[in-house]
């Protein structure tokens, strides 16, 4: 039998384009191998076996991370199952989004026992897979005391219980399994691999594929019969670009907006130490103002997102962390304060840098708060250096509206109650943060609008963090392969 008349039988008579050589024909490409992904491309995998399932990161493979420390993001694992290794088992998902925006997470498609069947559904799976630690069914005294700490300062502590905090290796344990599970169900993995682009190709997509960092090399095209896009919240940008291009119907949600602060480790440490990204909010009507991607001795690095240059944290291995932390703070309007009292947001991003092109603005807070701006000399002889040395100093303080300000303070006044030393003077504002959301309307197994185009994890929004990560990659390969089945 030919190659070709091989894929037909397996494909369908009429949905593959001739042209595309047998190895390179797919029933279901996954784009990303964070949680999301590597759960879809188990779940088609393991439950039909003989399908052709091609997974494509455009990080490391599991050993060669292991190698190389775990600084990156991106990878074999994904951010949070190969990082963070916090497993939150409980009924309440972290939330995503203001009231009055949308169902956050995969609320928008599975709610209730729905969910805590899935949720639980991923853990035992990592159970099977060697994670042993069993679940803390309430945070541990300290960090019970920091949440009871944060809501006398006025604050809510995020946070979700019960929880496994799975030790290193245990992570390792369910990502070799993972890793072995696929390929014995013969799912094809593609590492060091980038997805560049996907357009429509008869029943199915044509994937331009490149090997990450090499500029001029030659993309290797493959077609399947079905897309899962899981790229993750730092492939949103590209998922955004994918998708519109494929015609799937999306929403933009408000952007939270603001800037992003380098304060002193010590200071911030009471709150650090007992979790490494503590997120604290108040409510304003409408709208949250938060801490966001908090990363200990981490450091202040220029991105550009959407066309903005945008400042973003950078975390550094445990050994190698810094004398300052640094966090966002955010506002994140729901969609009635986006039209009213927070409309100008938006534009803050596009007004710093106008501003200051090419970098990011930089100010240190004692300035800020008097209103002006800082000079190179004082910054010479600050107590906390800036980590981005590209970044300029400029006058913050005219660039958002004086509404902002007020919402920063009163945040950092709240945390200075738990945190005392964190809003010194000398402590330093970078701008602009900016986050975007999208959320894309889909079916109860997260299919677009467009037939057999799937988007899962925290990429599409439905999820913050590894086990609802892990229930989206679920729900989108079941629904992969109930395309392939009819
Ligand atoms: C430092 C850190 C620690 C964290 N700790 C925890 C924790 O302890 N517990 C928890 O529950 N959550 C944690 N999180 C959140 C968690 O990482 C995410 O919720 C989870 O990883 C989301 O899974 P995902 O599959 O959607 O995306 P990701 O895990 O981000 O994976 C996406 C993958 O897609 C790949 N990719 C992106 N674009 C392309 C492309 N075009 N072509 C090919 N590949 C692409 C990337 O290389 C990446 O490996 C942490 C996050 C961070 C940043």
């Amino acid at each position: 039998m030919s190659d070709h008349e091989l894929a037909r039988i397996q494909l369908g008579a009429d949905s593959v384009p001739a042209a595309v050589p047998t190895r390179d024909r797919f029933d279901v490409v996954v784009v990303g191998g964070g949680a999301a992904g590597l759960l879809a491309a188990h779940t088609v995998g393991t439950t039909r076996r003989g399908r052709r399932v091609l997974l494509v990161d455009a990080g490391l493979a599991l050993g060669a991370r292991q190698q190389a420390g775990v600084s990156q993001m991106i990878g074999y694992g994904g951010a949070g199952l190969y990082l963070g290794g916090r497993l939150y088992v409980g009924p309440t998902t972290i939330p995503a989004f203001p009231p009055l925006t949308l169902p956050a997470g995969v609320g928008a498609v599975l709610q209730g026992s729905a969910y805590t069947d899935r949720m639980a559904q991923v853990n035992s799976l990592f159970t099977r897979l060697g994670a042993r630690i069993s679940p803390q069914p309430a945070p541990s005294s300290a960090l019970a005391a920091a949440v009871a700490a944060a809501s006398g300062a006025g604050l809510d502590y995020v946070t979700s219980y019960p929880a496994r905090l799975l030790p290193l290796a245990e992570r390792e344990a369910v990502l070799r399994g993972l890793l072995a599970a696929l390929e014995t169900a013969g799912v094809q993995l593609a590492f060091g691999t980038r997805v560049s682009s996907a357009v429509r190709d008869g029943r199915g997509f044509r994937l331009a594929l490149f090997p990450s960092g090499e500029a001029g090399a030659e993309p290797r095209s493959v077609w399947s019969r079905t897309l899962i896009l899981a790229p993750g919240r730092y492939g949103l940008e590209w998922l955004v670009g994918v998708a519109s291009a494929l015609g799937a119907r999306m929403i933009a949600l408000p952007s939270a907006f603001g800037v992003r602060l380098e304060v002193s480790a010590a200071a911030y440490a009471p709150l650090t130490d007992i979790n490494p990204d503590p997120r604290l909010q108040v409510q304003r009507g409408d709208a949250l103002v938060k801490t966001y991607a908090t990363c200990p001795g981490g450091r202040v690095a220029g991105v550009t997102r959407y066309g903005r240059l945008v400042a973003s944290g950078v975390p550094r291995p445990v050994g190698q962390r810094g004398p300052a932390t640094t966090f966002a703070v955010l506002v994140q309007p729901g969609a009635e304060a986006a039209a009213s009292i927070w409309r100008d947001g938006a534009a803050a991003a596009r007004r710093v840098n106008e501003r200051v092109p090419g970098q990011l603005a930089l100010q240190r807070l004692g300035d800020l708060h008097a209103g002006r701006a800082t000079i190179t000399q004082a910054l010479m002889s600050n107590s906390i250096q800036p980590t981005d040395a590209e970044a300029q100093p400029a006058p913050v303080h005219e660039l958002y509206s004086a509404r902002y300000w007020d919402a920063l303070t009163e945040l950092l006044s709240r945390i200075e109650q738990l945190a005392p030393g964190t809003s010194a003077a000398d402590a330093l504002i970078y701008a602009p943060a900016e986050e975007r959301f999208w959320h894309f309307p889909t079916d109860e197994h997260l299919q677009t609008s467009v037939p057999g185009l799937f988007v899962a994890g925290d990429g599409p929004g439905q999820s913050q963090g590894v086990i609802q990560a892990g229930v989206a990659g679920l729900l989108a390969g079941e629904g992969a392969a109930a395309v392939l089945d009819a």
